[in-house]
């Protein structure tokens, strides 16, 4: 009997040979936001507007309508998101192989934890990526911060003396991925890609300037990366296919081995 390759993937997924780990952050009123300064538009916390509830306004059906960022909570940045990429694809385009991707875990928790404005440097990237023998082609870089325990609006921006203090890839390190890496896209626990003080760098935030510039892509606020291993998982990422859009909020799985 020859075994077909999604077969497999039914019965293993069946036997929890592979586990399904969800990288999501539940979306709410309360899920945190990009901030930035003032001059600027900004964007919209996640609402709900009930329409009916087993009422008068419908009554065997409940039913909501919502109002949301597109760059609210767990989401997926578009190239067209940054001037950089302006001429490029939008979230509607995003091809469906992007969607399912591989992924490498580069752990910079302890350093975090000591620092947690701490800058991921391009050496720091490198030496990473040769000890697991290279950069997957057309996979993600997830980056695992221990962010994503800070839940709240003023934990996660972390404002402090500086502006907002929170880490990520520095100028080079971005450049190096976008340019230079086979990989298709940056995934972090904070709230954008970019490290909090990355506002006043040249280029400002890097991450969104060289990556959405090179055609790639971004994943943000991110969950549960301490559940990947560094190399082997799958990422399955579904953002909303809005036309002409920038972004959207997405749920994104990783298929792991056990
Ligand atoms: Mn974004």
């Amino acid at each position: 009997m020859s075994a077909s390759v999604l077969g497999s993937l039914v019965s293993a997924l069946n036997d929890r040979s592979i586990e399904i780990v969800d990288l999501t952050a539940p979306l709410s009123s309360t899920t945190p936001i990009l901030e930035l300064p003032e001059q600027f538009g900004q964007t919209a916390t996640f609402e709900l507007e009930e329409i009916s509830r087993y009422d008068d306004r419908g009554p065997a059906w409940y039913w909501n309508n919502f109002r949301t960022g597109e760059h609210t909570g767990t989401h997926f940045d578009a190239p067209n998101h940054w001037v950089t990429g302006k001429d490029g694809i939008d979230i509607s385009a995003v091809p469906e192989k992007a969607l399912v991707a591989p992924a490498v875990v580069l752990d910079v928790t302890a350093e975090v934890a000591d620092a947690p404005g701490y800058i991921v440097s391009r050496e720091r990237v490198e030496a990473f990526l040769a000890a697991i023998g290279g950069a997957p082609e057309g996979g993600w870089l997830l980056v695992r911060t221990g962010w994503s325990q800070r839940v709240t609006q003023e934990d996660m921006i972390n404002n402090t003396e500086t502006g907002p203090t929170s880490p990520g890839l520095s100028v080079e390190a971005a450049q190096y991925v976008a340019e230079e890496s086979p990989l298709q896209g940056i995934g972090v626990e904070t709230v954008g890609t970019d490290a909090g003080a990355a506002h006043s760098w040249d280029p400002a935030f890097p991450c969104h300037s060289f990556v959405l510039g090179a055609d790639k892509y971004g994943l943000a606020q991110l969950q549960n990366l301490d559940k990947l291993p560094t190399t082997g998982a799958v990422i399955v990422a579904s953002p909303l296919k809005i036309v002409g859009g920038s972004g959207s909020p997405a749920r994104v799985i990783a298929l792991v081995e056990r």
